[in-house]
């Protein structure tokens, strides 16, 4: 993972930018954070009264940037966009203006496919390894090492033949990786709603 002063010297570069791009000489403060839960690479989240900046934060997915390190500086700067047309007081969502001051300070339109995780448990008897989406609550084991030991009058569910956990992988649904998906779900037109709240599921 990118450490926090690499971290922040992509945001103020993303910054800079995009205040080139929409004339912003004097940024207000705008936090960035990593947030878990995130289902995409990142989001504004803005706070306005009708066409009023209050305030806003970008938060970006530490999951996505750890499969696509490669893609940090077009997101920042896809996110400072949206924050930036927001502090001007225009519309912020996916528009013309949007496309157009992201393209040109070297942001990305789409981004891919958040990563899925993957559990990879081996078989300490015979080495089979499987792949689970969800981390198991409790021990697991093998079916047909249990059936062996059982054959041969052991217990099969004894603690030392457990599946043991040994790899945590990211793994997306779309192998190819391609750049298809819409960046953040700020892209609702006029304006309302570009503060989402919740976290849309991938279809
Ligand atoms: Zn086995
Ligand atoms: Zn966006």
């Amino acid at each position: 993972m990118l450490s926090p002063a690499a971290l922040d010297e992509e945001y103020r570069k993303a910054l800079a930018a995009v205040g080139l791009e929409l004339f912003i000489e004097q940024w207000p403060e705008i936090p960035l954070r990593w947030n878990r839960r995130l289902r995409r690479a990142g989001r504004a989240v803005i706070d306005h009264r009708g066409a009023r900046f209050q305030a806003a934060v970008i938060e970006i997915s530490p999951v996505y940037f750890e499969v696509y390190p490669e893609d940090l500086s077009g997101i920042l700067v896809h996110e400072a966009v949206h924050v930036g047309l927001a502090v001007q007081g225009r519309p912020f969502g996916h528009g013309a203006e949007f496309r157009r001051a992201c393209e040109a300070a070297g942001g990305l339109l789409h981004s891919r496919w958040l990563p899925g995780r993957v559990f990879r448990y081996r078989c300490p008897t015979c080495g089979l390894v499987l792949e689970r989406r969800r981390r198991a609550a409790d021990s697991r084991w093998c079916a047909a090492c249990v059936e062996v030991a059982e054959a041969a009058g052991e217990d099969g569910y004894a603690a030392g033949r457990a599946l043991q956990l040994v790899e945590t992988a990211f793994q997306g649904p779309e192998p190819s990786g391609a750049a298809t998906q819409p960046v953040c779900e700020n892209g609702v037109e006029g304006g309302e709603s570009a503060t989402p709240m919740r976290y849309p599921v991938q279809p």
